[in-house]
């Protein structure tokens, strides 16, 4: 962060402050950040995302395929006995650090998806009956609403959400009011990772432990930024995912008291989570191992537990100081940006800025800063629900603003769109403001929805065939400058082509925007200017999407979906 403040002008700059954290000595532990991305020194900052790994990290796994490689709880030889030790080690390790009482109440899964997916095919399936209600809030990640949707489809049971206000926040009376006799669980978020909002789960969980209702914790923002208490939370479950906290990926961690534990059926069945098997019956392994089926992930477990000692090493409490600290300052350099908007304001937040640029889609900011060497996220970020209620209400509030009064396009919006003319061509630019054919066409035979899920890139593509031929072509919908110009131009150029001479296009196209192809680009005429996608490989799906949509038109499929 310190290298983005100095490029800063001066007004931006933070004040220097006495910290306890020197930025330089820990940007130099993670090999990867030495890098240079696109000729510029890497600044990553998709670390809800994932995190990168320090070296430390990277050597005790490298050590253990090197010294240590061997199965675990099997062998009695001397490298089964030192694997299955230097596991268990990582266990005691995760124990610590998030407090629990028991190593055995520490489970090892892939994630804090399937520590969730876990709890709800176990405990789950075990106390939810038709009728019964499952907890969740507004503001859950993908990974704690769809495990509780499957449960209650299967049981015939309720998914309530407890809304949240226009800032990111919890609303706290309307959370208790959903409470009732036939709420079984509740799931909820330590800290958002799409609006950083970090909720009051004591509270929280005093308020279900009144009904007596079990509390499980996504902890998976958490962990990383701030010291968690299990014990001190009083919570029921809590899950982590190993790789947000300089792990690796394949490792994370389901917390559970021992009495919810002992009494929840097996999550799957196989070697390891047994104590004896016959045809007939099998008896289950005690904790954790009951719900550790198969041979786990011992390379991540070591890495886990290195990842854990480098960030005591580090301080979570100088981390979470530092972290505040850079919050404060980025969200006030942040907000003088014209048009900006703050996507969670939450009084409690960590280090998460989420922000909307007013007319520049996410995708097209993202290309940008990634040329200067930063790595963001942009997108739904797995959070669609709480995306889409954010949208809804800026859409709000642009359209009640007052009739003639425009949005004060200042430098922010100006300087983007000098540099998106600089990586996209002008007519790209010009299509996508002014798209060509941009209406619905009642008159249509063919018509199908085109879908981007990594980014919500959606349009409608609607076709007039005549026989073989098409008579007319509109689109309507959202999406990048890629994907609307694609959209626009596409519209101009099929007009009164046959099916085969729009397919044998496609394929042309298809070449060009993955710099495949001999780069004859005379047959693709006007088409031609979208040849610098191939620079961008994840842009390519924006570029196709429209005419991944135009084929299922044709072909009189409904949908389709961007994968290439
Ligand atoms: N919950 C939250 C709040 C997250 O941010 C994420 C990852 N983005 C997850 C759950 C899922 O984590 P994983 O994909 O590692 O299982």
């Amino acid at each position: 962060m310190n290298t983005v403040a100095n490029q800063l002008p001066r007004e931006f700059r933070p004040p220097r402050v006495q910290t306890v954290f020197d930025v330089g000595k820990v940007r130099r532990d993670f090999p990867i950040l030495a890098q240079r991305v696109r000729g510029k020194k890497l600044v990553y900052l998709d670390n809800a995302a994932t995190s990168q790994k320090p070296q430390v990290v990277i050597d005790a796994i490298s050590r253990y395929y090197e010294e240590g490689n061997a199965n675990i709880h099997r062998g009695v030889h001397y490298l089964s006995e030192r694997a299955t030790e230097e596991h268990e080690a990582a266990r005691k390790t995760v124990q610590n650090f998030i407090n629990a009482e028991y190593a055995h109440e520490i489970i090892f899964v892939r994630g804090a998806t399937e520590g969730i997916n876990l709890v709800a095919q176990t405990y789950g399936r075990a106390n939810v009956k038709a009728g019964d209600e499952v907890l969740i809030t507004a503001m859950e990640h993908h990974s704690n609403i769809v495990p509780w949707q499957i449960l209650c489809e299967e049981k015939g049971a309720r998914l309530r959400v407890a809304p949240i206000n226009d800032r990111g926040e919890l609303l706290l009376d309307e959370f208790e009011r959903l409470l009732n006799p036939r709420t079984r669980i509740v799931g909820v978020t330590h800290v958002s990772n799409a609006l950083g909002t970090i909720n009051p789960i004591s509270r929280i969980v005093e308020m279900a432990h009144r009904h007596n209702i079990p509390v499980l914790v996504d902890g998976a923002q958490a962990v990383p930024h701030a010291k968690v208490d299990v014990q001190a939370l009083d919570v029921d479950f809590y899950v982590f995912s190993g790789h947000k906290v300089f792990a690796p990926t394949g490792i994370g961690v389901l917390y559970g008291k021992t009495a919810l534990l002992e009494a929840m059926p097996p999550y799957q069945g196989g070697g390891d989570m047994i104590s004896s098997v016959t045809f007939e019956k099998t008896s289950y392994n005690k904790l954790p191992y009951k719900f550790e089926a198969g041979t786990p992930n011992v390379a991540g477990a070591i890495g886990l537990g290195t990842a854990i000692e480098y960030l005591n090493g580090l301080g979570i409490d100088n981390v979470a100081a530092y972290e505040h600290e850079v919050l404060g300052y980025s969200t006030e350099a942040i907000s003088k940006i014209p048009g900006i908007r703050l996507i969670g304001t939450a009084s409690q937040k960590a280090g998460v800025l989420s922000f909307v640029l007013e007319g520049v889609h996410p995708h097209d900011i993202g290309t940008i800063l990634d040329q200067e060497g930063i790595a963001i996220r942009t997108g739904h970020h797995c959070a669609q629900p709480i995306m889409q209620r954010f949208l809804r209400s800026l859409q709000h509030k642009r359209r009640s603003r007052r009739p003639g009064s425009r949005h004060p396009k200042g430098a922010g919006g100006f300087r983007l769109m000098s540099d998106l003319r600089e990586l996209y061509q002008d007519v790209i630019l010009e299509h996508s403001k002014a798209p060509r054919n941009y209406r619905e066409l009642p008159l249509a035979n063919h018509k199908a929805e085109g879908y981007n899920p990594l980014c919500g890139d959606h349009f409608t593509l609607y076709v007039d065939l005549e026989g073989d031929r098409v008579r007319d072509i509109s689109f309507q919908g959202s999406g990048c400058a890629i994907s609307k110009a694609s959209a626009s131009m596409l519209t101009q150029v099929i007009k009164g082509k046959t099916r085969a001479e729009a397919q044998k296009l496609f394929e042309k196209f298809l070449q060009l925007v993955k710099g495949e192809g001999n780069g004859n680009q005379a047959e693709l005429g006007k088409l031609a200017v979208f040849s610098g996608v191939c620079e961008f490989p994840v842009r390519v799906k924006c570029a196709t999407l429209v005419w991944h949509t135009l084929q299922a038109a044709l072909e009189g499929k409904q949908e389709a979906i961007s994968t290439e």
